[in-house]
């Protein structure tokens, strides 16, 4: 096991930044977002993703490849000289993100040599194929294939309001429209050994599929309950490895830290490497925003929150997921506590809910 913070490193010149085009966030909610909002998605360039507003963050640690031979850094020996020159700027199919997101997918090595023979060859206007300056080592050839990052390349642009609905998802996630009668169910703080079984059987009987965002440091422990979620074919996002409740107020390498140790964690159990990430309490901020974009996964709340977590009531949960419309994310929860009351009112609203037509869809 490499720890991300072995990985070798290759300095390339920072991009230039240009001001955000992005719009604000909207005022953080614990409950029901307003019906039908609307999803901005700023298409700045994408150097604007590199702020300067956080210079004490560094890029996201990059995941460890799980069962990759031990990766050989770069050798040292031979002097790389940079003849002097025109600026180099990374193209636009590789910046200094991308590459290193790259590296663990491509095997490390073979993409830093190639990239700094790439690089080098842009300032060798009238190479003759010896320029003396510059030696560069033929990289060894990866030893297998590395695995998948846990997590995925950093998503562009910043999304800076979450998905709310399912129109909202598939704007960002592209496929085929949903069916007009589509609802979803999202099933938050598991996996949880006594209840996330229950609702997994009761989901099998109706063939419901789920998202269910699981904690990392529930994960932990509860390991086989969390496979059976991934057997069963439903989906899993990722609501932190600890889920704190002023994550969107912590210090950016908290934040990374609790969505890459929970991406790691589902990941290296399930086999599911998440690509939707959902806030503890629904909380955002643009520096959150701009965290969760730089992991790789795509912000998600809800559009129904029967606040089931707090127990209100089996007919109050009910009826509020009774009221459920085509297109809406409906938010209940299998961990955090005891939740048959949760149990007892899906047991009636999913088969009420097809019974009027509404077909429950996977969020993908
Ligand atoms: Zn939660």
């Amino acid at each position: 096991m490499i720890s991300a913070g072995a990985e070798p490193t290759i300095a390339l010149p920072k991009p230039r930044v240009s001001p955000e085009s992005t719009v604000a966030l909207p005022i953080s909610r614990e409950s029901s977002p307003a019906p039908e909002p609307t999803i901005a998605l700023p298409i700045p360039p994408r150097a604007a993703l590199q702020s300067t507003s956080e210079p004490t963050v560094g890029l996201p640690p990059v995941p460890a490849p799980r069962s990759a031979p031990t990766v050989t850094p770069p050798p040292a020996e031979p002097t790389i000289a940079l003849p002097a020159g025109p600026p180099v700027v990374p193209s636009k199919s590789v910046t200094r993100r991308r590459l290193l997101w790259a590296i663990p997918a491509v095997g490390g090595t073979a993409l830093i040599g190639g990239t700094i023979a790439a690089l080098a060859g842009r300032g060798e206007p009238e190479a003759t194929g010896k320029a003396p300056n510059l030696v560069v080592s033929e990289p060894p050839p990866s030893q297998s294939p590395a695995p998948a990052p846990t997590t995925p390349k950093p998503t562009t642009p910043v999304i800076k309001v979450p998905v709310h609905t399912l129109r909202d998802f598939r704007k960002v996630v592209p496929g085929d429209p949903f069916p007009t009668d589509a609802i979803a169910l999202t099933i938050d703080d598991g996996p949880h050994p006594v209840w996330t079984p229950k609702i997994l059987r009761l989901l099998e009987k109706h063939h419901v599929p789920a998202l269910f965002c699981m904690i990392g440091n529930q994960v932990l422990g509860h390991e086989s309950t969390a496979r059976d979620v991934a057997a069963d074919g439903h989906q899993i996002a990722n609501h932190t490895w600890s889920h704190p409740i002023k994550l969107a107020k912590l210090p950016p390498h908290v934040m990374l830290k609790e969505i890459h140790r929970a991406q790691d964690k589902i990941y290296s159990t399930t086999g599911q490497a998440p690509n939707l990430f959902r806030s503890p309490g629904g909380a955002w901020s643009n520096g959150l925003a701009e965290s969760v974009s730089k992991s790789g996964v795509i912000p998600m709340d809800w559009t129904t929150d029967p606040r089931d977590w707090a127990r209100p009531g089996v007919a109050h949960i009910t009826n509020r997921l009774l009221a459920a419309k085509p297109g809406q994310i409906l938010l209940c929860h299998d961990g955090g506590g005891d939740r048959s009351q949760t149990l007892a009112s899906l047991k009636t609203v999913i088969p009420a809910l097809q019974a009027k037509g509404l077909k429950f869809v996977a969020l993908m």
